[in-house]
């Protein structure tokens, strides 16, 4: 008994320090029990210590070693360049110290809270005929240099300003020269709604060519200088009809009032996905949370925070305070990691292959 309580210890020592908090705690409890049960009560009280000790010290980290699927890579420096960005980070009251200086302190913030991976992207509204939107801007190939800087720490996506008249060739150049593995979308910081025929077509047909995912703003946004109706939640199953194979990350899962919306269009699409970033656990709806736990939704949630705009410890800190068993185990695993690994290495669901393998004659040249 007591050997066996032992390795218990030191397996729940060992998921510690590799990340898996959760299942850290999960065998120190089971050691508790089992010292109780050899009639031990010292060394159960010993265990209850320690758990205490290492749920204090984890209190502001993830589960699992997580994946950020929204991360941005802003130094504070930057912002100061970026007149609808600085609004924005005054609307929110984003402290300049959540900012981090370099690259380096990124990455150190990412470890305070267990965060293994994040995606990280640049915004491109190069192509604007606003004044504010025309500043220097963080580009495709910085965000492949920090790739390449940390290689296990960062997913790189690229941006293209959709107005660009290179727009799907730097796609293709983000994807197979940089080797960034998705694209970012911002509606309205382009003044364009998300099912444009005209502007955005081409390049889903590009990603969709590529096997690449796009993730595109979905909701209310603290962006000035923006008009909302353009990211509006249901012109984006639009764009899911028409591109079926498709996978389309709605970010910030329709924020502000349009999660519903947002919900409805997830609902009916294989490859739509929802991101919860932009938000602390707190103020998340309950409905979304809760709609994780079904099959319905449940591998196509992804966490994200909307760094630095929300920290990551100041996000797990309140996650593990007020939501921290709101998830079902499998749900957990998924949303905070497995789902971000599945979304970039599994190819998209056909839905016209799967009538196909059914038996349907579906013509050879259907696209939709
Ligand atoms: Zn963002």
């Amino acid at each position: 008994m007591k050997e066996k309580a032992d390795n218990l210890v030191k397996d729940a020592q060992s998921a510690l320090a590799a990340g898996y908090i959760e299942q850290g705690y999960a065998l120190f409890k089971q050691a508790i029990d089992l010292y109780q049960q050899a009639g031990n009560q010292a060394g159960a009280d010993q265990m209850a210590r320690d758990l205490k000790d290492a749920q204090q010290k984890n209190q502001a980290c993830a589960p699992l070693p997580a994946i950020d699927y929204h991360a941005h890579p802003i130094f504070y420096s930057a912002l100061k360049q970026d007149p609808p960005l600085y609004m924005a980070a005054k609307h929110f009251r984003v402290k300049p110290e959540a900012f981090p200086a370099d690259l380096q302190g990124m990455v150190r913030h990412m470890d305070e809270a267990n965060v293994e991976k994040a995606v990280i992207m640049p915004l491109d509204t190069s192509a604007s005929g606003h004044w504010a939107f025309k500043g220097e801007k963080l580009t495709n190939d910085e965000v492949a240099g920090f790739v390449r800087q940390y290689p296990d720490r960062f997913i790189g996506y690229g941006s293209v300003d959709p107005r660009r008249e290179d727009a799907a060739q730097e796609t293709e150049r983000c994807v197979r020269e940089l080797g960034l593995r998705g694209m970012k979308f911002h509606p309205a910081a382009v003044g364009l709604y998300p099912n444009d025929e005209k502007y955005f077509y081409p390049i889903y047909e590009k990603c969709v060519e590529l096997g690449v995912p796009v993730q595109s703003h979905c909701g209310t946004t603290g962006l000035y200088f923006t008009k909302i109706k353009h990211t509006m939640p249901v012109y984006y199953d639009d764009v899911a009809v028409d591109f079926p194979t498709l996978k389309l990350v709605l970010l910030h899962f329709g924020i502000g009032g349009w999660h519903e919306q947002a919900m409805a269009v997830a609902f009916r699409h294989p490859n739509v996905y929802l991101d919860i970033s932009g938000a602390s656990p707190r103020v998340i709806p309950k409905e979304l949370l809760l709609a994780a736990n079904t099959p319905f939704y449940q591998n196509k949630i992804l966490f994200g925070t909307d760094y630095p705009f929300v920290g990551m410890a100041r996000w797990f800190a309140a996650y593990n305070k007020a939501a921290g068993n709101i998830f079902t185990e499998e749900t957990r695993d998924k949303v905070f990691r497995k789902n971000a690994l599945r979304l970039h290495d599994v190819p998209p669901v056909s839905p016209l292959d799967m009538l196909r393998q059914d038996g349907f004659s579906v013509p050879e040249d259907a696209r939709r």
